[in-house]
């Protein structure tokens, strides 16, 4: 069963904050002589979120790909209730993919033994994306098709729905962008016809600019933001990547490794041109104290631009969303071993014909989606050494990964994977899987559902019992079930199995909605 809201009994709100008192269950383990002794912790904490869900703009770098122009005309057609018609019927929008819109927490089982199940979104008090006046879409791209004709070049959504959403998008048009062909694939070239020059920066910052190296780009960025929030009334605002790939910035003792380093460099005509385009969007954000989400597999959060924001506490999180391919695996590995089995081959092959699988035909550009699908495993097979076992050496699955571009299937990605695990007694199980990955519309929600955490995350606060409040860690973590290489502060696991990635986020928001951590335990149901 499933309810729209539920209170807890005996919890009461104040109509400033949504808070609660939980106790946080943990271990401390040490080892002695190659023994571990665990020693169970308890700590006292309050959690607390503002309730106010504050307007909400969330600025993509890319707006106008597959991805931008997906999430835009389907976000529009949820906000306005748009339906539109197709050969199997009339369909009406949704945010399925949406793990925050479409997805339930168990509440609890009633007396006559019925489970009963609220939306996810009722947890916290999340910015709705429903209302038009709560949520908004706005950005860049090198690009300067308006948002109607980028949506038609996607070829995504249904024409019947395009004919439609075409008064709401024709009149949006990217913001001019920053472009360096060095860090995307050459046969992106054709498409910069909206960048960033002296004369607009003049524009932008009412002054001449000196454009020796990359600060002035970071000006403009950040007078754009400013000018965008003001122009739409927000009080907030979330930047996001989703533009083409990059290859992967040099990380350079002296240009990019710390704080000082990257802030210097960006005033060299020299070393700035080892700061991506990406990077710049990352530090501009940081100075504006905006939430920023690196949603493709480059290194844009290089060791200085961590350091940044953390000492400004300005949120960063990503890296690449884990839409299909990726998502499948971080489930099926996770479940091989932890039933015991174990892969010890893994061949993941895709072809995809949009402008993303162009982009990555480029080997540079390849390089880095290969190095984020790979590490994916990583931490569940080193959860097993009863699995992987070989002394002195750290034994892992074979595992090759091949994306090619073919033009025919478009944004109908195709993804096929074979995994071969050893079963008992030296036997060998086979598992072949065929996926067609829609990949725009599986990850346009993911976008915002990004954005809509990034954006909570930044109200939720936590304390000892009269400490200081505290904001969460400034690297996201908490937002790893949505990323292929999540991002975590230094000296911290990551964690890359999808169902404690969804337990972890689920959890928090559980203790501040004053409901039990999901513990599956259900001791009503097996004890008499
Ligand atoms: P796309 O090629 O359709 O869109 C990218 C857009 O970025 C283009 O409009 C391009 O003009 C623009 N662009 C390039 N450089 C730019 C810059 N410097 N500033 C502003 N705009 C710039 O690609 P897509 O399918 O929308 O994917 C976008 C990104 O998301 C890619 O990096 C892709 O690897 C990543 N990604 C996508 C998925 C998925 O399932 N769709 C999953 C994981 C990651």
């Amino acid at each position: 069963m499933l309810v729209d809201s539920f209170s807890v009994a005996g919890k009461a709100d104040t109509t400033e904050y949504k808070s609660s008192k939980f106790v946080y269950n943990n271990t401390e383990v040490e080892m002695k002589d190659g023994h571990a002794v665990v020693t169970p912790t308890h700590k006292e904490l309050e959690i607390r979120i503002s309730q106010h869900a504050p307007k909400t703009g969330l600025m993509l770098v890319g707006f106008g790909g597959s991805n931008g122009s997906t999430l835009l005309g389907g976000l529009l057609a949820n906000q306005h209730n748009i339906s539109w018609e197709r050969k199997d019927g009339v369909c009406n929008p949704n945010f399925f993919g949406s793990m925050i819109e479409s997805s339930t927490v168990r509440l609890g089982t009633t007396h006559a033994g019925e489970d009963v199940y609220a939306p996810f979104r009722s947890l916290v008090p999340f910015v709705d994306p429903k209302n038009p006046d709560q949520f908004m879409l706005g950005g860049w791209d090198i690009n300067n098709d308006n948002m109607y004709a980028a949506m038609q070049k996607a070829a995504v959504l249904d024409v019947t729905l395009q004919h439609k959403l075409r008064p709401y998008m024709e009149n949006i048009t990217p913001m001019p962008s920053v472009f360096d062909i060095n860090f995307v694939a050459a046969n992106q070239e054709d498409r910069a016809n909206n960048v960033i020059t002296a004369e607009y920066a003049k524009e932008m910052l009412g002054e001449e600019v000196d454009t020796t190296g990359r600060r002035w780009y970071v000006e403009v960025i950040k007078a754009q933001m400013r000018k965008f929030k003001e122009e739409n009334n927000l009080e907030k605002i979330v930047v996001l990547w989703t533009a083409n790939t990059e290859c992967f910035a040099p990380i350079i003792e002296g240009v990019n490794t710390t704080e000082a380093e990257l802030l210097a460099s960006l005033k060299d005509a020299e070393k700035s041109k080892h700061i991506a385009p990406s990077s710049l969007f990352a530090i501009a954000a940081i100075e504006e104290k905006v939430t920023f989400i690196n949603g493709s597999p480059q290194n844009t959060l290089v060791p200085g631009v961590i350091e940044y924001a953390v000492r400004n506490r300005s949120m960063i999180g990503g890296d690449d969303f884990k839409s299909g391919q990726t998502k499948m695996k971080s489930v099926l590995t996770d479940f091989l071993v932890s039933s015991g089995i174990k892969p010890t081959c893994i061949a993941s092959y895709n072809h995809l014909g949009n402008n993303d699988g162009l982009n990555l035909s480029s080997p540079a550009q390849f390089r880095s989606k290969e190095i984020t699908k790979a590490n994916v495993v990583d931490d569940i097979v080193a959860s097993n050494d009863i699995l992987y076992k070989r002394p002195g050496e750290i034994e892992k699955p074979d595992h090759c990964i091949v994306i090619k571009y073919l033009k025919y299937v478009g944004d109908s990605k195709r993804a096929m994977d074979e995994y071969t695990s050893e079963i008992f007694m030296r036997g060998k199980n086979t598992i072949v899987l065929h996926n067609t990955c829609e990949d725009s519309l599986l990850a346009a929600p993911i976008i915002m559902d990004m954005a809509l955490c990034g954006e909570m995350l930044g109200r939720l606060e936590i304390r000892e019992p009269n400490g200081e409040w505290e904001n969460f860690h400034p690297v996201m973590n908490t937002i790893s079930f949505f990323c292929k290489a999540p991002r975590v502060p230094d000296q911290t696991p990551i964690i890359n199995a999808l169902p404690a990635q969804r337990a972890c986020l689920e959890n928090i928001l559980r203790c501040v909605a004053g409901l039990p951590i999901e513990t599956n335990m259900r001791l009503e149901n097996r004890v008499m």
